[in-house]
Formats: C-alpha cells, sequence, structure tokens
C-alpha cells in the first residue's frame, strides 16, 4: 500500500491523502472519494514511508485512475503550488486552470472531447505468392481502383475517402480485408487548428545593426542555462518579431524549447503566423478559440515532444514542456495577460517566474513597456534592451492633434474634423489606405432621454447600454442583456430619447457617407466573430481592397499594413478619466499602438489624434513618440501616491445580491483587518471599503477594499487571516474575491 498527494479539483485550502495499492504515475488523474462524492484530483507526489507511518486517521484509497500517462511534466508542480500560494487560490483549482478544459468533471472526464481523435485507414497488403487469386466483385474492384486512383503512390488511405466517393465501399472493404487483399487499422488524427488561412512570412537574410546586437546578446543568455529576465523596448516597426524568431531558430539548434505568450490569441495574430511560417510543424498553438479536441491535441504534442515551439494566449503559460529554453512574452504592457476571475493570475508575471523555475532567460518586449517592467530595468532587476529605430530607416509617423473644442463644426458630426476629413479625401485620391480608430464598439455610446437628462442603463449592471444598428439592439457590454431601442425614458415616460457618444459602427456610417467612393470596412468583436472572417478581412486589407478602415484594440496592436499611411484617432479622451492608477498609461499605449500603425512601407506616416485635452500629458507625450517622459511623470505620480511598482495592491472584492449585506461584510472584514494591523505593526494601508467603481453588475452589488503597502508579504498575511475567516465573514451568498497585483478596479 503507497499514499500519494492528491490534489482535488475543490475548493480546499490544500492536497489531500490517499492510498493506492499499485505504483502510481505522477501528473495523473485519479478519482477519490471526499464525503459521500466522487471528484477529480491529481496525483502530486508519493510519500515517503516516514510520512506514512506518522498518519493515525483513516486514509481512504483511490476509487479509480482516469490516466495512464501524466498530463503534464512533475516540474511543474512547484510552479503549480507557488502560484496557488501566491494568488490565494486552491491548489486542485488552480491545476484544473492550467490543463486543457474538460477534464475535471467526474462525467466529462471520460468524455470524447478529451480523447485522441482517430480515424480508420485503409492498406494495402502484398498478397503472397502461394495465396490462389481471389476473384473479386464487381464493388471490390471499383473500390480498389478508387484506392489507387486516390492514394498517389501510398500504401496507405483514410477509409473515409473511399466511402464518400463511393458509397458501397464500406462492404466491399470487409470483403477485401477478409480476402486479405486490405487491412483496416485505426490511427490517431491530430486535429489541426491553423488551416490554410494564415499568410507565410519570408525570412529576412540579413538583420539590421540593432537587431543583430539584441539577438547575439540573447543568444549568450539562452547559452547560459540561467535565469536572466530581459525588457527589449523596440519601437513599433523595429523589427521585433524578427529578434524572436532568430533567438527561437538559435533554441531549436540545441533542442531547447520555446514558449512565446502574446495577448490575445482567440483569432490570430500575425505573430503565429509568422512561426508558422518559420517553424511549420515544430510549432503548436495554444489558445481559448480551439475548439476542446483541438486543444487536447496539441496540449499532447508538446507533452510528448512532438512539439518545440508554443505560441499561445495567456494559459499557454502552462504548456506541458518539461524543460524550457526561452519565454517570450510580447506586447508585455497588455493588462489582456491578467486573468480577471478565478485564478486571477497575471501570464507576464508568470512567465518571468516560470523562467526563474526553469533556469533560462525570459524576454519581455513592447514598443511601450508598462511602467513597473521599466522601473525594473532602472532598478537593474532587468536587463534593457532597445532598438530604437524602425526597419530600412522610415521615420516614426508625424503626429498632430486636433482640439476638439476649437472645431467650429456641426455637433453630431464633430468626429470628423476638418483636417481628418481633408487628410482620408487626400489619401484616398492617391490611392493610400486609412484606418480610423475609435475605442469603443458600437453605434452610439449611450442613451440619453432629452427631457429629464436621464441615461437608459441595464436592469442588471449599473453601465449604460450600447446602442448597435446592426443587431437592432441596446446591447451591455458587461452582461449582454438588450432591449429594443424604440423605448420610452423609464424615469419619465418620454420618447424623446436619442444616442450620444461614438462607437465604431457610427464612425464607419459616417465614412461610407462622407466618402461614397471608398471601400470602407470595419473591425471589431462584432464583425469578426470567426477566425476565417478575421483572416479574410486582414487579407483584403493586405491586397489593397479596403481603402479605410474603421476599428477598435482589434485594429491597434501587430497588425503591418505598408500601405496604411494615413491614421486618425477620433476621439483620444475616452480611457483618460477612468477611475484606475493605470488609466494614464494605458492610454498611452493604445495610442502609441496605433500611432505605430502608420506609414510601415515606402511612404512616409501621418497621424491624426482628435481630443478635448491636447495639453494633457499623455496626449503630448503620444504626440512627441515620447515614452521615457510618459513613464518618467507616471513614476512621480505613483511614488508620491505609492502606487505600484512604488508599493503592492491587493483588491478583495465582496458581492451579492443584497447590497446592505455586501457593504456589512465588507465592513466587518476591514474591521478584522484594522485590529490585525495594529496588533501585528504591518505597514499597511486599507483604503475602503468602498462601492466598486462597476457598483453592479450581472445583478450583484460590488464592494472593495484595497489593501496598499511596500511589503507583499505583509499583505499576504492579512488576506490569509480574511481566508481563515471567511465563512464568519461571509453569510447569506456574499462572495469574496481576492485580486493579487490588481490590472483592473472597475
Ligand atoms: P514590431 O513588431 O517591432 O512593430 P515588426 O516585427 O512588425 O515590428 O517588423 C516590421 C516589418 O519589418 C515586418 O514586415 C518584418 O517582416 C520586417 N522586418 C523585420 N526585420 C527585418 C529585416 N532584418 N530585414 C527586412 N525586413 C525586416
Ligand atoms: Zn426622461
Ligand atoms: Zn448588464
Amino acid at each position: 500500500m503507497k499514499l500519494y498527494e492528491v490534489a482535488v479539483a475543490a475548493p480546499l485550502p490544500g492536497p489531500l491523502t490517499y492510498s493506492h495499492v499499485e505504483s502510481l504515475p505522477i501528473g495523473i488523474r485519479v478519482l477519490v472519494p471526499l464525503g459521500n462524492r466522487l471528484l477529480v484530483g491529481t496525483v502530486l507526489a508519493e510519500l515517503s514511508t516516514e510520512t506514512c507511518a506518522s498518519f493515525s486517521g483513516e486514509i481512504k484509497p483511490i476509487a479509480e485512475c482516469l490516466d495512464q500517462e501524466p498530463l503534464f511534466p512533475p516540474a511543474l508542480i512547484p510552479f503549480f503550488r507557488w502560484m496557488a500560494d501566491y494568488y490565494h487560490h486552491p491548489l486542485g483549482e488552480t491545476i484544473r486552470t492550467a490543463l486543457p478544459s474538460g477534464l475535471f468533471s467526474v462525467q466529462g472526464s471520460r468524455s470524447a472531447a478529451a480523447k485522441a481523435k482517430t480515424e480508420i485507414v485503409v492498406r494495402l497488403c502484398s498478397p503472397s505468392p502461394d495465396q490462389p487469386a481471389v476473384k473479386l466483385k464487381q464493388s471490390e474492384q471499383k473500390t480498389l481502383d478508387l484506392f489507387f486512383q486516390h492514394c498517389s503512390g501510398s500504401p496507405v488511405l483514410p477509409r473515409q475517402v473511399l466511402t464518400k466517393l463511393y458509397p458501397g465501399a464500406s462492404k466491399a472493404l470487409r470483403g477485401l480485408a477478409e480476402a486479405g487483399l486490405v487491412s483496416l487499422e485505426e490511427r490517431q488524427v491530430l486535429r489541426d487548428p491553423f488551416g490554410d488561412m494564415l499568410p507565410f512570412f519570408d525570412r529576412p537574410q540579413t538583420l539590421t545593426k540593432e537587431q543583430e546586437t539584441v539577438v547575439a546578446e540573447l543568444c549568450r543568455a539562452v547559452d547560459a542555462d540561467t535565469f536572466q529576465p530581459f525588457l527589449l523596448h523596440g519601437v513599433t516597426g523595429s523589427g521585433k518579431t524578427e529578434v524572436y524568431l532568430r533567438v527561437t531558430e538559435h533554441c531549436l539548434k540545441q533542442k531547447k524549447n520555446v514558449l512565446i505568450l502574446v495577448p490575445e490569441l482567440a483569432l490570430a495574430s500575425q505573430l503565429e503566423a509568422h512561426f508558422h511560417s518559420r517553424f511549420g510543424s515544430k510549432l503548436a498553438v495554444l489558445h481559448s478559440g480551439l475548439a476542446v479536441g483541438e486543444r487536447f491535441d496539441q496540449w499532447q504534442r508538446v507533452l510528448h515532444g512532438g512539439a518545440k515551439v508554443v505560441v499561445g494566449a495567456r494559459s499557454a503559460i502552462f504548456a506541458p514542456f518539461a524543460t524550457l529554453g526561452l519565454l517570450i512574452v510580447d506586447e508585455e504592457h497588455e493588462p489582456a495577460y491578467k486573468q480577471d476571475d478565478g485564478l486571477r493570475y497575471n501570464g507576464r508575471d508568470m512567465a518571468v517566474l516560470r523562467a526563474r523555475f526553469a533556469s533560462c532567460p525570459v524576454l519581455l518586449g513592447s514598443a511601450t513597456p508598462s511602467v513597473t517592467s521599466f522601473y525594473h530595468t532602472q532598478q537593474g532587476r532587468y536587463k534593457l534592451l532597445t532598438m530604437s529605430k524602425r526597419i530600412d530607416g522610415q521615420l516614426l509617423p508625424k503626429v498632430e492633434l486636433v482640439d476638439l473644442s476649437k472645431e467650429k463644426r456641426p455637433k453630431q458630426d464633430w468626429f470628423f474634423s476638418e483636417r481628418l476629413t481633408t487628410a482620408l479625401r487626400d489619401n484616398l485620391a492617391q490611392g493610400l489606405q486609412s484606418l480610423l480608430f475609435v475605442n469603443r464598439r458600437g453605434y452610439a455610446s449611450f442613451m440619453l432621454c432629452q427631457d429629464c437628462r436621464a441615461v437608459i442603463r441595464c436592469r442588471n449592471c449599473r453601465v449604460s447600454l450600447t446602442l448597435h444598428r446592426g443587431s437592432g439592439r441596446l446591447i451591455c457590454h458587461y452582461c449582454g442583456y438588450s432591449l429594443k431601442p424604440e423605448l420610452v425614458c423609464p424615469e419619465c415616460g418620454s420618447s424623446s430619447v436619442s444616442g450620444l457618444g461614438i462607437g465604431s459602427e457610427r464612425v464607419e456610417a459616417e465614412a461610407r457617407r462622407l466618402f461614397p467612393e471608398a471601400r470602407v470596412a470595419r473591425l471589431d468583436s462584432d464583425t469578426a466573430g470567426k477566425r476565417r472572417d478575421y483572416l479574410a478581412l486582414l487579407q483584403q486589407v493586405r491586397d489593397q481592397q479596403i481603402d479605410i478602415l474603421v476599428g477598435t484594440q482589434m485594429v491597434a496592436k501587430g497588425l503591418h499594413f505598408p500601405k496604411m499611411t494615413l491614421v486618425g484617432v477620433v476621439w483620444a479622451d475616452s480611457g483618460l478619466a477612468l477611475p484606475d492608477c493605470k488609466a494614464a498609461e494605458r492610454s498611452f499605449q493604445l495610442l502609441a499602438q496605433v500611432t505605430g500603425r502608420a506609414g510601415r512601407g515606402e511612404h512616409p506616416g501621418r497621424v491624426i489624434i482628435q481630443t478635448h485635452q491636447p495639453q494633457h500629458y499623455v496626449i503630448e507625450a503620444a504626440r512627441d513618440h515620447a515614452y521615457e517622459k510618459m513613464s518618467s511623470l507616471e513614476m512621480e505620480l505613483r511614488q508620491a501616491l505609492g502606487y505600484p511598482p512604488f508599493g503592492r495592491l491587493i483588491n478583495i472584492r465582496f458581492s451579492g445580491p443584497n447590497e446592505s449585506q455586501v457593504e456589512e461584510t465588507a465592513q466587518l472584514a476591514a474591521e478584522l483587518l484594522h485590529t490585525a494591523l495594529e496588533q501585528n505593526k504591518l505597514e499597511v494601508e486599507i483604503l475602503g471599503p468602498a462601492p466598486a467603481p462597476l457598483s453592479l453588475l450581472r445583478n450583484r452589488f460590488r464592494w472593495q477594499l484595497l489593501l496598499k503597502g511596500k511589503r507583499i508579504d505583509q499583505l499576504h498575511q492579512l488576506c490569509e487571516l480574511l481566508l481563515r475567516e471567511k465563512k464568519r465573514l461571509c453569510r447569506a451568498n456574499v462572495r469574496m474575491g481576492i485580486d493579487v497585483d490588481p490590472e483592473n478596479m472597475m
């Protein structure tokens, strides 16, 4: 009898111990009894005989083993344990988040989704000389003829090919198999997530001087096999992707694995296409856009060594490589690296941690690094690498500001200033392409009653509804609740309710009206529902079948269109006023990214930023491409307030259907924390409790408590106290969520 430590996928503080008669591999799933239920868990360790001897209580046996082989390499277990501790999330749930979905429900754990997919193939058998010749039926002869027509010389062919061409083939093949002429075999097929849609990119012959220096330094770090973090600050169009590709080539030559994270990959990224062009079958992708089965197959290819390079979104940080030679995080400043529910981890931070566990370098890349990462380079914690020139010596585009408050235009048309209209017209006349960026999707961002000035809000969330003309609905962007737009004001009953504020749909409509001869397209999450549509639209832009592309953040990042020479930012101010300590940084990053789309070919680029606050330091820095000016101003502001990177934050959020219960719980928690602060003389500031900026979301009221301090261990100490007291604090449907290093304080 042996004892095993099992992490059960349930909200438990730690792993549990179970027994089993035979010896088990680490990393397989098992069914274990807990109370009167059976739950799925993963085997983490075999306990030593001394530990076994010290057990006195009853130890239940493992009920069933669900896998024969491990689902992840044991090297990942210390990483899982560290994350579970740091983010205050149960270990079993942490592992559930890490593995492909569908593996942890008791019914689903045996289901087909998470199994290898197989197909039947027909194999031609070479007849032995002393075998009597068989008389073939007509159907059998026809099937064989079809086989030879379609096998292109190979002795095997999927059965499906024949049965699709000829329905009688099924029966005929059985006859042929009995006669010993063919055999039918089952073999595994990999579900291919790439399809034929990704564009192909050539490998450039030579590197620029800057690229060469950076690549050489990184290759040396790869050879050293030690942990070392780098921040690559490379302006848009400086060729960061090629740096990633070259260092990856270097790793592969030495049989080292490489993991690349990109912010969002549900649809596809240019980066994925570059890696696919260069590494073909050595590449695996892991992201939420894959079907469950596809994801499982990609996971298996990584686990069994078929894939050496993984490109993936946040969750690819768990890619089951036993060893790693390099981790890369592209667009490291992106808030999308932070998961907003469940295990609230930051993929960028975890990449640095995983590199530490794997003793390898980690490369964070961005044109607009996060203020925190940039601060780390100043403190000597990360090594700074810089690429300040664009490929082929193109200049960064010229950026002009248009002060919207000085525009003398009819009120409803303010979002196409004189200057922007003229520039668009000129570009169109020269056969060049333009990009119009808006921060919001939909037609109008809110509906206002003309009589009582009430804003129409979602029934479940205290947020304004957005008008979508395409679907003819008013939609809540948080919960999806929708209404018909022909409504009367719920406050005063007036029927003169109209849309205000702009979204991408409105800009698209206006662009079509102003430039009827132009070919206008829109790219946002409403139009780019499917990967195929998205890739097709990008191809159209690349082929210059589109003159004006209107879009949201989706168009701001990573796209490279040489004929796109004009970028118009329709309204730059929308993100500046958000109640979040990173609002300014985010606005700058977005402006710099979208600005970087202009003039990436032989024609110089021009950017027009429309704003009501032309003197704001973020807008001025965006005009001057002055990243360092923006970041040093931000650092000053944050240092004064003790915000990251000068202090650490943990946000505690309480939510529930009854507002007074939520508030009461938050107050109780705050009292508990204040007492602990005084008793232990901790240097922690407790802000709140206060209602969250989104104070009602999906019918749940939300309050929060922000912990701020220089020492993360003291903040963790307070979280542990709250978790120990959770049962007493959170009665009556009130939930408590702990968000370490929050990115989103709404
Ligand atoms: P970034 O990611 O830094 O914004 P990209 O990686 O998109 O820049 O590079 C801009 C363009 O330059 C891409 O089309 C890329 O293929 C091309 N490029 C990169 N490196 C080279 C090189 N050494 N020689 C020629 N073209 C290059
Ligand atoms: Zn009204
Ligand atoms: Zn809502």
